[in-house]
């Protein structure tokens, strides 16, 4: 069965999230990667190769990638064969999922954690309410597309790489009620977005508003910087930056959480996160309710002892 993946892409490069998406693509069929834009370079290609893509089918609509409608009405042209398309869940590519679904009456679910095929359907899982339920999904349609997050896949190349056949697909573009002027990306977090990032390193009301040791132990861990909403709100770091429900929801295999005391609002962004570390100076803080690990002390003295012996590891 052919599964398409929609592949997300920076500046020509296949972004990680897409190489999790193709890493469980493998598990329900035989990859087909989908990519808007540009004919891919050699080595993009090479790379979804690696990752188990049979097919590569490049929908080059310019900017008009930019418009939902458009969006979906290339990917439908893209993907008429695959009964099953796996995007990464974004606010973008939920709104084309339910356009797509529309279009070609497929089920869809969005933001799982994982999907399997079980007596020929497609199956899902995801963590609600704040993570505090597990839903499994069975889409009973002949066809299914299915949102992943961020970091619910350990990415693994194929055991034998492919050399994909690269694929031009001609799209007719339905007419647009609207059309999209300018569009011009944030940077934060050294370009890795907050929802993608492996790791994060939260600073709350305990930093007193002070994220150098935070921001500095974040990039030692090769992740991103999050913040509560009382942090942001106090104008002590920017608004991309908050996790939980008003903010981003964050699914990192490390999440740390320093000088936060775990409100329900806040636990909503980060609960389903793989390992989640605290450093809170009370003991009786609800943010160790849900931690793997927690530290009970400032932050300003944890965290330097936590990078010097992160640093002496792995020096050693
Ligand atoms: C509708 C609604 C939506 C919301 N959405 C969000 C959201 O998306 N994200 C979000 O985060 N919040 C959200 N909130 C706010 C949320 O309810 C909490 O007020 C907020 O998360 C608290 O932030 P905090 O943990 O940084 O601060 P506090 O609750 O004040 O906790 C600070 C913690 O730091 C500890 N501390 C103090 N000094 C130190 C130190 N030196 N070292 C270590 N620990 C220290 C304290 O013991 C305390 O536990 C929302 C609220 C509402 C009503």
């Amino acid at each position: 069965m052919s599964v398409a993946v929609l592949i997300d892409h920076r500046a020509g490069e296949v972004t990680r999230p897409s190489l999790e998406a193709l890493t469980l693509a493998r598990g329900l069929g035989t990859p087909i990667a989908v990519w808007l834009g540009a004919t891919p370079s050699a080595d993009a290609v090479a790379v979804l190769g690696e990752y188990g893509a049979s097919e590569v089918r490049v929908a080059d609509i310019g900017d008009d990638a930019r418009h939902v409608a458009k969006a979906a009405a290339a990917i439908a042209a893209a993907t008429e064969d695959a009964p099953v398309l796996i995007v990464i869940s974004t606010f973008v590519t939920k709104e084309i999922a339910t356009r797509l679904a529309l279009l070609t009456g497929a089920g869809v679910v969005v933001d799982a954690a994982g999907a399997e095929l079980v007596d020929g359907h497609v199956e899902t899982v995801q963590t609600v309410f704040a993570a505090t339920w597990n839903v499994r999904t069975r889409i009973e349609s002949e066809r299914a597309i299915v949102g992943v997050r961020p970091n619910t896949t350990i990415a693994s190349p194929a055991a034998e790489s492919v050399v994909p056949a690269v694929v031009t697909v001609e799209v007719d573009l339905p007419e647009a009620r609207e059309s999209i002027v300018s569009v011009a990306p944030i940077v934060q977090n050294g370009g890795v977005p907050l929802s993608e990032a492996p790791v994060v390193v939260s600073g709350g009301r305990g930093t007193g508003g002070d994220y150098t040791l935070v921001a500095e132990f974040a990039e030692l861990l090769g992740g991103a910087v999050g913040a509560s909403r009382d942090a942001t709100d106090e104008g002590w770091i920017s608004h991309e930056h908050m996790v939980g429900q008003t903010g981003t929801t964050v699914t990192p295999a490390l999440y740390v959480a320093a000088g936060i005391s775990g409100a329900v609002h806040h636990r909503g962004g980060m609960q389903a996160s793989g390992t989640i570390v605290c450093i809170n100076m009370d003991p009786e803080a609800p943010i160790f309710e849900i931690s793997d690990f927690g530290v009970v002390g400032s932050l300003f003295d944890v965290i330097p002892q936590a990078i010097e012996r992160i640093k002496e590891h792995r020096g050693a």
